[in-house]
C-alpha cells in the first residue's frame, strides 16, 4: 500500500497565558491508501489535536507531517474533515450545502448535479435534495455533511467522533454506511473515537493513544471492517477475539 501521510514525531503545545500545554507529544504514524485508521483513546489523551495538525488547522511545535511527501502547511480540499457538529448551513437546502465545493471550484453545472446526485444516493438522501438542513435529524445532518465532503474528493477524509452525539441505532446505522462508502471509493478515513467498538468495528487498523503520554502507545491490525462488508449482519462482537481486544485495550487504557 502506498504511504499518503507520514506524520514523524510530531509534538503539538498550546501556548495558555502563564502555562504550556503539552497536547500531544512525539506521535509517529504512517497512513497507507485504502486504510481505515481509527485513533482510539479517552477524552483529553491528544486525538483532536492530532487530527487538527493533519487537517493543518496548526502547525505541530515538533516533528513535521508529509502527505504525498510534501509538508502540510494549512488546510487543503484534499483533506475532507467531518466533525460531530456539522458546520452546515441550516437554511440552505441539502443540494445547496452538499456542492458548495464544487461550485467554489467552479465546476459545471452538468457536473455539479452528478456529483450531488451520486453522493446523495450514497448516504441514502436523495429524497432530500430539496430539504432545508434545519428540517433534518441529527443523523441525516451528519450524512448531508459527509456527501458534502465527498463531493469534493478527497484523497483522505478526517472524522473526529462524527457519530458521537447520535442515539444507538442511528449510530450503528451510520457505522455500516461508513464501512460502505469507504470501500465504495476506495476512500482512506482517519476517524477518532473514545469508543472502542466502533474503533473494532470499523478500523484495519487501531491506534491507541494514552491520557499522560498524550501518545500512541500501541497499535493493532484489525480485520471485522473487512469481514463485515461481506456479511454485514455477522456478530463479531460476540466472537473470542474481538472480546480478548477490547478486554486487552482497556487494561492497557486503565493502567
Ligand atoms: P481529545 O480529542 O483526545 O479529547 P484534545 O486534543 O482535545 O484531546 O486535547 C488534548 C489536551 O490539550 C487536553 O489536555 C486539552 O485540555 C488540551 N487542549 C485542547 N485544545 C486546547 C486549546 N485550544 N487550548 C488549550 N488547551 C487545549
Ligand atoms: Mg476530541
Amino acid at each position: 500500500m502506498e504511504t499518503l501521510l507520514k506524520i514523524k514525531n510530531v509534538g503539538v503545545d498550546y501556548d495558555l497565558d502563564d502555562d504550556i500545554i503539552g497536547a500531544i507529544n512525539n506521535v509517529s504514524l504512517d497512513i497507507h491508501e485504502n486504510e481505515f485508521v481509527c485513533i482510539l483513546g479517552p477524552s483529553g489523551c491528544g486525538k483532536s489535536t492530532l487530527l487538527k495538525a493533519i487537517a493543518g488547522f496548526l502547525i505541530p511545535n515538533e516533528g513535521e507531517i508529509l502527505m504525498n511527501g510534501k509538508k502540510i502547511e494549512g488546510p487543503d480540499q484534499s483533506r475532507g474533515v467531518v466533525f460531530q457538529e456539522t458546520n452546515l448551513f441550516p437554511w440552505f437546502d441539502v443540494k445547496k450545502n452538499v456542492t458548495m465545493g464544487p461550485r467554489l471550484a467552479h465546476k459545471s453545472e452538468e457536473e455539479i448535479n452528478l456529483i450531488c446526485d451520486k453522493f446523495l444516493e450514497q448516504v441514502e438522501l436523495e429524497e432530500y435534495k430539496d430539504s432545508k438542513v434545519f428540517e433534518l435529524s441529527g443523523g441525516q445532518k451528519q450524512r448531508v455533511a459527509i456527501a458534502r465532503t465527498l463531493a469534493n474528493n478527497p484523497q483522505v477524509i478526517l472524522m473526529d467522533e462524527p457519530f458521537g452525539a447520535l442515539d444507538s441505532f442511528t449510530r450503528k446505522k451510520m457505522q455500516t454506511m461508513i464501512r460502505t462508502l469507504w470501500e465504495k471509493n476506495n476512500s482512506t478515513i482517519f476517524f477518532v473515537t473514545h469508543d472502542i467498538d466502533e474503533a473494532l468495528l470499523l478500523g484495519t487498523k487501531i491506534y491507541v493513544m494514552r491520557r499522560g503520554e498524550q501518545s500512541i502507545v500501541k497499535d493493532y491490525d484489525i480485520d471485522y471492517t473487512n469481514r463485515l462488508l461481506l456479511n454485514p449482519k455477522e456478530h463479531v462482537v460476540d466472537e473470542k477475539i474481538f472480546i480478548k481486544l477490547k478486554e486487552e485495550i482497556l487494561s492497557l487504557l486503565e493502567e
